[in-house]
């Protein structure tokens, strides 16, 4: 059976960080489907339809990954589209509670699904959203903490 994997996340935006667990999971599946959960009801820094488009640029040439949105559950996309693992990226051990408890619900209630998760690179560990937000927000230069691919978008405009 193809080992279908999702790597559910807000991505507003998508970083390094989020762009080097994904490399590092494409030989261990088959597929690799990058969901961007969101809740409409909650206010996002950047959209859906963009946060999309750039994750797809970033992973034009790779054919084992897709990108699509989502609301709701990620173990009910899972389904879906038949995927029996759930790609998490761990930094700290703050994530790893984090994280713990939602796989452990995940696997209570739906036994068929592994969470599998890979440390993050070293370099890698401070880096979150909210921060590179924040520096782009503010005018700085946040390109070194975003995938190369997207060195030409201008994300300040995009607010
Ligand atoms: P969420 O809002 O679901 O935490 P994020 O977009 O913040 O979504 O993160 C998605 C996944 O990527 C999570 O598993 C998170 O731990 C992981 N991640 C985020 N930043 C990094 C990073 N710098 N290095 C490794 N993994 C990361």
């Amino acid at each position: 059976m193809e080992r279908v994997a999702i790597f559910p996340g807000s991505f507003d935006p998508f970083t390094v960080g989020h762009e080097s667990i994904v490399k590092r999971a494409i030989p261990l599946f088959d597929k690799i489907v990058i969901m961007i959960g969101y809740n409409s009801n909650k206010r996002s820094f950047f959209p859906v339809a963009k946060r999309e488009l750039w994750i797809k640029e970033v992973f034009k040439n790779e054919p084992k990954i897709s990108v699509v949105s989502h609301e709701g559950l990620t173990v009910d996309f899972c389904k879906k589209v038949n995927a029996g693992y759930i790609l998490r990226g761990l930094r700290t051990s703050a994530d790893f509670e984090f994280e713990r408890a939602i796989a452990q619900v995940n696997k209570m209630m739906h036994p068929q699904i592994e969470s599998v998760f890979l440390l993050t690179m070293p370099e890698h560990t401070p880096i979150n959203s909210t921060i590179v937000r924040d520096i782009i927000l503010h005018g700085g230069d946040a390109s070194m903490f975003l995938p190369e691919a997207l060195n030409r978008v201008d994300f300040k405009a995009e607010e």
